[in-house]
């Protein structure tokens, strides 16, 4: 099959082609790559239709619960919803966490969501890579909406949010001291939190902790900042307060448009995204060159030995690069 071929029937939302092509897009292959490139090419027009909205928490915080809970919503309101993960930690695990078809039991088995689990090969450069290049295939197949799942390892977070629209931080009742332990880098990203398992005994403490993080919230955001960062709390396993977190993404979503700046986020997540893949290839291209090859070896021994500085041994290893 052609790319032609392929990218007509990712058109069509044929499933089996649609996966072909995910799993093109995801492979080192040169051959595949220049492949997914020519489909890619021919989807481009249609792509940026889809609204995006990442997804990150800890483990156990109840990811998986809440977009199935949330697909099924949104596919009530008449939505199609893609599920994709980045989980650069599958690539040394060898299993994904994210995405795993059956944790998200209901929505796996509905016509009109497709759910797609993270690569598993690649750096987080290439599994990000692969993602955006999969968000414009489901959304040529007509899914409205992308949820990007990510759990909140490494760069992985910082990542997904200079890929969706709307950035979403999942987490749990924690107070006071605990409140600690959310990593502040996470809190400026977001642009909705929400304080999961807000139910039966946990209730009351999901609002109070709810309460301190928007207070946190508010030393981290300018008081005259477009979009103050909402704290709310839900029960994705009773459903509850599903529907006002959808409402809550489309309120960001509005203010975002009313004030220009939807769009312009989006030119320049493309833009950070052209340097990205500079940034990756550029540095692989180092690591394979065979002239930083023939000298890498001697030049750690001598800053191992402490008889080269680092810096000096830098500018040798890029002077062999250059040369
Ligand atoms: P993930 O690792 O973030 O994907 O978390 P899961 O969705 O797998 O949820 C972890 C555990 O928490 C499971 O046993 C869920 O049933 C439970 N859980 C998820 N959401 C809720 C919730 O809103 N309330 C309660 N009480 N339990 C929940």
């Amino acid at each position: 099959m052609d790319a032609d071929a392929i990218a007509t029937a990712v058109q069509e939302n044929r499933r089996a082609d649609l996966a072909r092509a995910i799993t093109l897009v995801e492979s080192t292959r040169k051959d595949h790559r220049d492949a997914a490139q020519q489909i890619l090419l021919k989807l481009l027009p249609g792509a940026g239709s889809a609204y995006r909205v990442g997804i990150t928490g800890v483990p156990g915080v109840g990811k998986s619960t809440f977009i199935d809970a949330l697909g099924m919503y949104l596919l009530e309101q008449g939505h199609k919803v893609a599920v994709l993960a980045v989980d650069p930690s599958s690539t040394r695990t060898g299993g994904s966490i994210l995405g795993d078809k059956t944790r998200m039991a209901r929505l796996s088995l509905e016509r009109d969501a497709y759910i797609r689990p993270s690569p598993t090969a690649g750096t987080l450069g290439g599994v990000a890579k692969a993602t955006r290049e999969t968000m414009i295939l489901v959304e040529a197949a007509g899914y409205d909406v992308i949820l990007v799942e990510t759990v909140g390892v490494g760069q992985s977070e910082v990542a997904v949010a200079n890929m969706v629209d709307c950035f979403c931080f999942l987490t749990l009742a924690r107070t006071g001291d605990q409140l600690q332990g959310i990593k502040k880098g996470v809190l400026e990203l977001a642009d909705v939190v929400a304080v999961n398992k807000a139910d039966g005994p946990f209730e009351k403490d999901a609002k109070r902790a709810a309460r301190e993080l928007a207070g946190a919230m508010r030393l981290i955001h300018p008081r005259d900042s477009l979009w103050m960062p909402p704290v709310l709390t839900m029960s994705a396993l009773e459903g509850i307060g599903i529907e006002r977190f959808w409402e809550t993404v489309l309120k960001h979503r509005g203010t975002l448009t009313d004030a220009g700046v939807f769009d312009e986020n989006r030119r320049r997540q493309q833009v950070e995204w052209t340097w990205n893949m500079v940034h990756d290839q550029i540095l692989q291209r180092l690591v394979d060159s065979p002239e930083v090859k023939a000298i890498r070896g001697d030049v750690e021994k001598q800053v191992r030995e402490g008889t080269l500085t680092a810096a000096l041994g830098a500018q040798q290893i890029l002077d062999a690069f250059d040369s």
